[in-house]
This record gives C-alpha cells, structure tokens and sequence, in this order.
C-alpha cells in the first residue's frame, strides 16, 4: 500500500519501507538525499522559517 509519495522526487512511499518523515511540514522523503535536495531546493524557505521561529529573537543589550 502507498502511503504518500517523496516530496522531493514524487517516488511512491510504501508501507513497510524505511522513510524520513518530516513532523512539522507532514512531508515523506525518500532518504537523507532527498530530504537534503528538498530543503536546498524547494523547501529553503520554509526550513529557514521554521528554523527562525525556533530560534531567532530579537534582543536589546
Ligand atoms: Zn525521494
């Protein structure tokens, strides 16, 4: 059964195989590979949003 498909590559994602999934944006990634290609390519904007809520404030010293 077909899960969902790559969000980098659109490979089918079956049931029973070994993924990454990604909790925050609800995505399936084939491999590390994929997930890299994603975030370098498609999804920088959001890695870097998310990253910034996460982990950017402003201060004042
Ligand atoms: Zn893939």
């Amino acid at each position: 059964m077909i899960v969902d498909t790559c969000a980098n590559c659109d490979s089918p994602i079956s049931e029973g195989k070994r993924v990454l999934h990604d909790d925050h944006a609800e995505l399936h990634f084939c491999d590390a590979q994929c997930f890299r290609e994603w975030a370098e390519d498609k999804g920088a904007e959001k890695v870097m949003a998310f990253y910034r809520a996460l982990n950017i404030s402003e201060v004042n010293y």
